[in-house]
């Protein structure tokens, strides 16, 4: 057969019809080809989540200047999500994405994903909400790469 028998701690199997049906690797040799193994065929994981930039909504409260108090409440209107403090809601209803002291200050739906976009204007607060696309994120993820 191959050359491949002699290779100790790595055997091929086959079925009765001399068919391969994959290969056995003992620890020495899985040893070393493991990191290429995943390199070559792992699914690439997806990027993780970065961590809430809480301390962003705490320097923007504590240097709050809109002419209305702080506001805790967080709605989303493509599903119904809603909490009056989203930052202590347990389980967590929303999650913070970012904030900055311009006043903007945006959130995940961890409903349905959308994104929450409130922006802090002097005297009034604005919301919008994006719906969650993951299809287009991936396609541009895979063109990018
Ligand atoms: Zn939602």
């Amino acid at each position: 057969m191959s050359q491949t028998h002699d290779i100790p701690g790595f055997q091929e199997i086959f079925d009765a019809q001399g068919q391969s049906l994959g290969a056995i690797l003992g620890p020495e040799v899985w040893a070393e080809v493991r990191e290429d193994i995943f390199a070559r065929f792992a699914v690439p994981q997806a990027e993780p989540e970065k961590p809430e930039p809480l301390d962003d909504w705490h320097f923007l409260v504590q240097h709050w200047d809109f002419k209305y108090p702080v506001d805790l409440d967080v709605a989303c209107p493509l599903c119904g999500n809603e909490s009056a403090d989203w930052e202590h809601d347990e389980p967590r209803k929303f999650r913070l994405t970012a904030a900055n002291m311009g006043g903007l200050v945006s959130f995940r739906c961890l409903s349905c994903q959308a994104r929450i976009i409130k922006r802090h204007f002097f005297d009034e607060v604005t919301a919008d909400a994006v719906p969650y696309a993951p299809e287009k994120s991936l396609r541009n993820k895979g063109r990018a790469s």
